[in-house]
């Protein structure tokens, strides 16, 4: 249909309000209360318009077009009631404060300009209310709130958090958190989405406030460090130094955060910035380390690897690449270590999170990663949560899973040991024992397969196993699952049929599942639950790890792993090899023929097969299980360098350390868990005396002799692209705006939303006949407990990053261990007292937190905190196919120490 809006003819589509097609066509009509993400709200009245034959005015932000509609935008009665409308707003001797600039674009203030006005034209006294500064990040000023809602809306309805309503009446309406606490003594998590929506003043980042009169701020576009959501997000800098943070706008619907972000990606930067960053290379000399110059750190690493490697043999050196650095790092990485170092001892961090599951896929489906996109949560029937708290370690995709659920009708069950936030929406909630999930999956088969609610076409056309597999089910009767798992068979069969009779049905699986010494087996049993279901390949179904970290799928796909050249080229094939040594110049003899070692066996194999290792980016001294046994390790080799942005508690053990960049310092891409490859931005020059990542790694190889190494971050994209199949058709000119996901084989081709859709990629899916494996060892009276550890909200991994950011670690500043009311009391433990958690291999010290989040008989505790190493109590024994160590389960004493609160 066709509207005109002063005048002028636009095109429009039914169901579009005439605000819509203003803004498509770049025509300015005021909205305050609306927004892209909040929608229609009708409430502040700033977008009225006349329209010919309709009585008064009318808000342009509710009113639906019609064909012929012909809309005045600036008649003389439109622009005087919005006069009225700001000066309205503007009335409450708040005017300077409301016109403001604080960050992002001031709405009110755009709309007071474009109506000419700078003072309100009467005003009257208000009693002045205080301002919030109780949180670490954001102020809030009810003075200037226009009771837009925005932010209410956003709260409840995007990213899920449920804090923020309108309370009380008349003059004393007003924003509430919870039940009218200060926001930082509420429930509120700090994402700052309401900040984001705020069209004034009222909400605002307490960075932005400081700076307000800052000339000099820089916007950059870059992807969010932490999670694997992939966060595209503007980081707002000045002098060098990271400020605020926004989720980009431009296009956000077809972004993977949608306009979010989580509190880390919020506030989760000035690490970048913090003074304990690494600015100079440094030597250990007589224990001791020193200063030294970028030339001698390279000559006598290049001296050293060429050294040892003649001294013993190729596969004497082992590099642990990064699943924090770019696809272009990771990439080289994987070139120096097979092109240079001739072994292909090279692996990283997904080791030690989802190499089962990565396995468990190859061998299932032959494809080790997400099948699906997140975005199409919401066109699931029944989506099915097993081992994962996304609302904390993905965060903004567990908004988008709560979203689907609360206001799109999905269902949700949930298997957790722990009551995570997603039990509040759970229609069915599973709560298994630790180390029981093959119990319960194939207990749920044995029940769909019993039931016939499989679908057998599916499973004639496209699988194979299935005697082999149906057979194996007959020991996972109900009443042998809910032993097992603890779980009614009831419930088990209530779940068992939700899942089977919903269409489409899609699995989401954490660490829960891949972190056990039968983690593959746990992933072979989701896929199975998938295969004879038929959600495989298909819109809202499929099985979907969420991986972690925010390039540990690019670090996969790249090559850094013993097994695989970049996507997934086997280097045992000859072809293949002889491919990688043409383009690299390498003589293919030199080229190593046989599988490397995977990372928990390099760290076993040190002083003896490895002698000299390069970590980059990488800190195993806080990340592997066992520590004690990571550290005698890692003090055996004749020589160690580790690249990083901080000295981390492995790089304290290295013989050269050299100061790398932050990603706010590069360009590169990175590839999100649903295989969405996106381009990062430099957004800051590099510190001074530190180095790009890739130009150290490539420097060090032009020292042994190799100089034929691609330039820049493009052109080393552009040679992996040549030889990686899956990302064949990818260029950075092509990655501009929302990435591609892979496979994108060709230059026209538009990337790949869902796996398997044209077929299983393995030609059939392979259902795995399972038995049930207990967990490494078992609790008994000398350790009662089973420890369970995983991620914080406010905190990443080991703990480099986000403890260095000043909101992240004021809200978390000290390690807790959760422990169930009726074990903390039989213990006579107190919320906030100082505990000591005792393991076979180990012991710890930290403050108890008394919650029935934890189940009683376990405790769980993060991994992040160094005074607290939780490593040091894990279990280094490893799933036989993957060597993913047994985070998910170790027997634990719990000790209350005299002495009273920690803080
Ligand atoms: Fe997004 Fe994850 Fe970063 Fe949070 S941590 S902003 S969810 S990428």
């Amino acid at each position: 249909m066709e509207i005109t809006i002063d005048s002028v003819t636009y095109n429009a589509k039914e169901g579009q309000t005439v605000l819509d097609v203003a803004r498509e066509n770049g025509v300015y009509i005021p909205a305050l209360c609306w927004h892209p993400r909040t929608g229609k709200a009708g409430r502040c009245r700033a977008c009225v318009v006349e329209v010919d034959g309709a009585p008064g005015l009318k808000e342009a932000c509710i009113l639906e077009v019609r064909d012929g509609m012909v809309v005045h935008n600036s008649s003389e009665r439109v622009i005087k009631t919005r006069k009225m409308i700001v000066n309205l707003l503007l009335v409450d001797g708040n005017a300077s404060e409301m016109l403001s600039d604080v960050g992002d674009k001031n709405e009110l203030a755009e709309m007071a300009t474009s109506l000419g006005i700078s003072q309100p034209e009467i005003t009257i006294d208000t009693e002045r209310i205080e301002l919030d500064e109780s949180s670490a990040g954001i102020v809030f000023n009810p003075n200037v709130c226009i009771h837009c809602g925005r932010c209410v809306e956003t709260c409840n309805n995007n990213v899920m958090h449920e804090v923020l309503d309108f309370a009380w009446r008349g003059n004393h309406s007003k924003v509430i958190m919870d039940d009218d606490r200060p926001m930082g003594k509420s429930t509120c998590v700090q994402c700052g989405e309401c900040v984001q929506v705020c069209p004034v003043p009222a909400l605002a980042f307490k960075n932005a406030i400081e700076h307000a009169n800052s000339t000099a701020i820089k916007t950059s576009r870059v992807i969010c460090p932490y999670c694997g959501v992939g966060c595209t997000l503007e980081v707002h800098t000045s002098n060098n130094k990271w400020l605020w943070s926004t989720a980009v706008e431009d296009n956000w619907e077809n972004l993977p955060n949608k306009g979010m972000l989580c509190v880390k990606g919020r506030f989760g930067f000035d690490y970048v910035n913090h003074p304990d960053r690494l600015t100079s290379p440094l030597i250990k000399k007589n224990g001791k380390f020193e200063n030294a110059s970028w030339d001698e750190a390279f000559d006598l690493i290049a001296s050293k690897f060429l050294e040892l490697k003649e001294k013993y043999n190729p596969r004497a050196f082992a590099c642990f690449s990064s699943a924090k650095c770019t696809n272009e790092e990771n990439y080289l990485m994987n070139r120096f270590s097979r092109g240079v170092m001739h072994t292909n001892n090279i692996d990283h961090c997904a080791r030690l999170c989802h190499s089962s599951s990565v396995a468990a896929l190859r061998e299932t489906l032959g494809s080790g990663s997400m099948t699906n996109s997140m975005q199409e949560a919401r066109d699931s029937e029944v989506i099915f949560v097993i081992g994962s708290n996304p609302t904390w370690n993905h965060p903004v995709f567990g908004g988008v899973l709560r979203n689907a659920i609360k206001n799109h009708g999905v269902k949700l069950i949930l298997a957790d040991p722990r009551k995570t936030d997603l039990y509040g929406c759970a229609d069915i909630y599973l709560n298994l024992k630790n180390s029981s999930d093959v119990a319960l999956l194939m207990g749920m088969c044995h029940i769909i397969v019993r039931e016939n609610w499989i679908d057998q076409e599916y499973i004639n056309d496209n699988c194979e196993g299935w005697d082999d597999f149906k057979k194996s089910l007959e020991s996972f009767t109900p009443e042998f699952s809910e032993e097992i798992t603890g779980i009614p068979k009831d419930k088990i069969y209530e779940a068992a049929k939700l899942y089977a009779r919903s269409s489409p049905a899609a699995i989401y699986w954490g660490m829960g599942i891949s972190q056990h010494s039968h983690g593959t087996d746990n992933a072979r049993a989701v896929v199975n639950l998938a295969l004879i279901t038929g959600n495989i390949g298909i819109k809202g179904g499929g099985v979907n790890p969420l991986r972690g970290q925010n390039n540990v799928q690019g670090a996969s796909d790249m090559g850094a792993m013993p097994n695989d050249f970049s996507g997934y080229q086997n280097v045992t094939d000859e072809k293949t090899r002889n491919k990688f040594a043409a383009e690299w110049g390498v003589d293919p003899a030199d080229m190593d023929s046989e599988f490397g070692l995977k990372a928990t066996e390099i760290i076993d194999q040190c002083g003896d097969e490895i002698k000299m290792m390069y970590i980059f980016g990488e800190n195993p001294m806080l990340s592997d299980p066992n520590l004690h046994h990571a550290e005698a390790q890692l003090k055996k080799l004749d020589f160690l360098v580790v690249q990083d942005i901080f000295l981390t508690e492995t790089a304290v053990l290295a013989d050269v350390v050299l100061p790398g960049v932050s990603l706010l310092e590069k360009t590169g891409t990175f590839t999100n868990t649903e295989r969405r490859v996106q381009l990062s931005r430099q957004a800051i020059e590099p510190l001074s005396g530190t180095k790009q990542d890739y130009e150290i790694i490539v420097e060090i190889a032009k020292r042994m002799g190799l100089t034929n190494f691609p330039g820049t971050p493009e052109e080393i994209f552009d040679e992996m692209s040549l030889l990686t199949p899956s990302y064949h058709g990818m260029s950075y000119t092509r990655l501009e705006g929302v990435g591609l996901r892979w496979p994108c084989t060709s230059k026209d081709h538009p990337g790949t939303p869902i796996i398997h859709a044209d077929g299983i990629v393995r030609g059939k899916g392979l259902l795995s006949a399972l038995e049930y494996r207990g967990p490494g060892e078992e609790t008994d009276d000398e350790f009662p407990f089973v420890l369970n550890t995983g991620r914080l909200l406010y905190h990443w991994h080991t703990g480099s990053m986000t403890r260095r950011a000043r909101v992240l670690d004021t809200i978390a500043p000290v390690a807790k261990m959760e422990i169930n009311p009726s074990d903390a009391a039989t213990l006579n433990i107190q919320d906030g007292e100082k505990v000591r958690v005792v393991s076979r291999r180990g012991s710890i010290e930290l403050m108890a937190e008394v919650t029935s989040r934890t189940a009683a008989g376990a405790v769980y505790v993060s991994f992040h905190f160094a005074e607290a190493a939780v490593n040091l109590l894990t279990n280094d024994v490893f799933d036989p196919v993957s060597k993913i160590p047994e985070y998910k389960f170790c027997a634990v004493r719990v000790e209350k120490l005299k002495g009273g609160d920690v803080e």
